[in-house]
């Protein structure tokens, strides 16, 4: 890296000023809502000095960041922007190339304010899909470049990014965060934190080697604390032990249609390059001898709920069921199962349905008894409309601290949320959208006696695991129709490399 003019001057000043920004989106490019720029508004975006303030937000990419910083009065950080997710009923589909457009443009245009800048972080997630933009992250690296110049820029991913050689050539480092459920966004940025500190004080040379192993995997097939994932984290962290500085694997957010599908290697050394190679090719090697395991098959809804009601019936509960493919909010194959196989004892935490939700908003209240035709009006993947009775127990607003791992000590808060008695403890929550409970804080505010249920049903796939493996006996994933499949054949796409495992042309029978 040759020292821009910024670097010496600020040297002589002996203040750093590092420009902080995050823009994060996991594109499910098969959904039916658009991510545009309205949506982006109607989600958050933080301007300014306030993308530092992680107040309320518990431990997060930039909190870790700021953690490095702490000690150090050389360095001063300046917030430039964050947008993170944007509002959209289930996940959003591609991100409209205006939205990516103006919101990059607003983060290079507040760098090109600033007088100096002599080192950037981009906390990014990784796996945002934008219209006529193939690999939007590295392009926000490179415009941001274009405006700070050779200037260190320090990434952070979440580990469903799906990323290429351009990442490894636009930034200066990339850090991948290390664990499914996501409990380490903190560390992971607190490390390029330090980075950043030790490069720009001359004390380290972040030098990169990156792989692409040609393995694309289902999300629930990627939790760091089982095999095969367990054995990839394993080995990044032997590598680290033997002086490489961050050994970072994304496996990648296969539901993209994008190019760079599937998952990468990234490697930062303190200036060594033949010990960041020699790492990255071990590892890329170990995730291609894993391409079978990263696949399996998982039953249906119907197969999956008779299953869990016989484990019921021998004394094995409660069971956590993870329709783990649901990734609209809308959908119906658990719910009507619950009620077709007359299952009792149970909550299932998310039916997202707004329409049905403001109506008894407006017209009921806590007591009323309703009945409603509810669910799978977004797509028709998700399965039919199911008819529901019950006694509404919970209606309004909901908040709370949440106390489990998944963003301990973070303030939630949902606008609306409803909670019907079915009978026979049998309980539905309705939602605006997408929603899985991290933990059941939630669900005590509303007034559910979790010692009383058998089953929980979460759209999830694995970072409801953090906590609820600590209330079940057994986390059941189950892949009913979905957007978001086990089995990768179901879906079409069109971007793919060719010698992508097991979805590219190469493989397809
Ligand atoms: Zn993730």
């Amino acid at each position: 890296m040759v020292e821009s003019l910024s670097t010496i001057n600020n040297k002589l000043n002996m203040t750093y000023r590092i420009a902080v920004a995050d823009f994060s989106h996991e594109t499910l490019t098969f959904c039916p809502e658009p991510t545009d720029l309205k949506a982006w508004e109607e989600g958050t975006i933080k301007y300014g000095p306030e993308t530092l303030n992680t107040e309320g937000e518990g431990q997060t990419y930039i909190s870790g960041f700021k953690d490095a910083f702490e000690n150090e009065e050389d360095f001063e950080l300046v917030g430039i922007l964050d947008a993170g997710w944007p509002k959209t009923t289930g996940y959003g589909s591609w991100v409209s190339t205006e939205a990516f457009d103006v919101i990059t443009g607003r983060i290079t245009s507040r760098l090109g304010e600033l007088r100096q800048v002599d080192g950037v972080y981009l906390s990014l997630h990784g796996a945002m899909a934008v219209t006529n933009v193939p690999r939007p992250e590295a392009e926000i690296v490179r415009r941001v470049r274009k405006v700070v110049g050779d200037v260190p820029i320090m990434v952070t991913f979440d580990l469903h990014a799906n990323e290429d050689i351009e990442m490894a050539h636009a930034a200066d480092a990339v850090f991948v965060l290390k664990t499914y459920p996501h409990l380490d966004s903190h560390i992971i940025g607190r490390k390029a934190g330090e980075c950043m500190i030790k490069t720009l004080r001359g004390e380290f040379k972040p030098t990169m080697a990156y792989r692409k192993p040609k393995v694309v995997s289902a999300s629930v097939f990627q939790a760091s604390e089982f095999p095969p994932m367990k054995h990839v984290y394993d080995r990044c962290r032997e590598w680290e032990k033997k002086g490489v500085f961050c050994a970072s694997v994304a496996p990648g957010f296969a539901y993209a249609d994008v190019p760079d599908l599937g998952a990468s290697v990234f490697v930062v050394t303190n200036d060594d390059h033949e010990l960041a190679e020699e790492c990255a090719q071990d590892i890329h090697d170990l995730i291609w001898s894993l391409r079978e395991e990263l696949t399996r098959k998982l039953p249906g809804a119907k197969d999956g709920v008779a299953q869990v009601l016989d484990m019921i019936k021998k004394g094995t509960k409660p069971i956590t069921i993870a329709y783990h493919d649901e990734r609209l909010g809308d959908g119906t194959h658990v719910l009507r199962e619950l009620l077709d196989q007359s299952a009792e004892n149970w909550c299932d935490t998310c039916l997202a349905d707004p329409t049905a939700l403001y109506e008894m908003n407006e017209k009921n209240k806590v007591g009323d008894t309703v009945e409603y035709t509810m669910g799978a009006w977004l797509h028709e993947i998700s399965g039919k409309p199911v008819k529901v009775k019950g006694k509404i127990e919970y209606l309004g607003p909901l908040e709370w601290i949440e106390t489990g791992p998944m963003g301990r000590g973070a303030e939630r808060i949902i606008d609306l949320v409803a909670m019907l008695d079915l009978g026979k403890n049998r309980h539905l929550v309705v939602t605006e959208r997408l929603y899985a409970p991290m933990s059941a804080d939630p669900l005590k505010v509303m007034g559910l006696d979790m010692d009383s249920l058998d089953i929980v049903v979460l759209k999830s796939r694995v970072h409801h695991k953090a906590w609820w493996d600590t209330w079940s006996t057994v986390d059941f994933p189950v892949d009913p129709p979905g957007l978001g499949p086990a089995n990768l054949g179901l879906l079409e796409y069109t971007h793919l490399a060719w010698d992508l495992y097991p979805i590219g042309e190469k493989y397809r029978k």
